[in-house]
């Protein structure tokens, strides 16, 4: 079986998403891109979290060709490997429909740096417009509104997260996704106030090399 630690941690990511509460069901996807083979790992489509095993996780190459694997990949796997074409510096996709970035989603609003933790995404977090799940248009808004950001809204969707690796873009997006929460609870009763610029510029330098932001093996 080629890629066993990558297919494994897809699945183990997979029950986090579940048991973190930033999924449910069958709802969002993930995977991992292994640039020495030219190799993407991505979730299969319609399976249950609890359900997934290594065998099912699918390896595709950029273009969509199924290389291993027994299930389908994800539908969404166009907004993966746009980003492994276009970014070096993205090693993992997180897509979730986690409620409180849905929320704003729905909202079709952005997010700014109202919390020192927005910052591990970006200055700020932006909404892409609506399209259809499972297309081409989507993981283009979705591709266009995170340049620059580790994390985007999908307009009346979800989020998506990415980082250097799979610990990475979790990470970004169980933060992203508490953020979102205190946004939302802060509108409800208030105007919450915003980081100056300087300040996100410095805490973006800050957490280079956090450990939660890096590849575990390497810690
Ligand atoms: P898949 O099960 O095909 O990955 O789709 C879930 C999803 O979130 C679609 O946007
Ligand atoms: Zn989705």
């Amino acid at each position: 079986m080629k890629l066993r630690y990558e297919r494994e941690l897809i699945v183990e990511y997979g029950k986090k998403l579940l048991s973190s509460g930033l999924t449910k069901g069958t709802g969002g996807n993930l995977s991992l891109y292994d640039a020495d083979s030219g190799v993407c790992v991505i979730s299969p489509s319609g399976i249950d979290y609890t359900e997934i095993q290594a065998h099912n996780v699918v390896l595709i190459d950029l273009e969509g060709t199924q290389i291993e694997g027994d299930g389908r990949p994800s539908s969404e796997v166009s907004m993966h490997t746009i980003f492994y074409k276009q970014r070096d510096d993205v090693r993992a996709v997180i897509h979730t429909h986690s409620p409180f970035a849905t929320t704003l989603a729905c909202l079709n609003w952005e997010m700014p740096a109202h919390h020192y933790l927005v910052a591990l995404a970006g200055p700020n977090v932006r909404c892409a417009p609506y399209a259809t799940f499972a297309t081409e248009e989507l993981a283009k808004a979705a591709f266009d509104y995170a340049i620059d950001r580790k994390a985007v809204f999908l307009q009346n969707h979800g989020m998506l997260a990415c980082g250097g690796s799979m610990e990475e873009a979790f990470y970004i997006a169980e933060e992203i996704e508490f953020t979102a929460e205190v946004y939302w609870r802060s509108r409800a009763v208030g105007q919450p106030t915003v980081l100056a610029e300087d300040e996100v510029a410095k805490l973006a330098d800050k957490f280079m090399g956090y450990a939660p932001l890096t590849d575990r093996r390497s810690r």
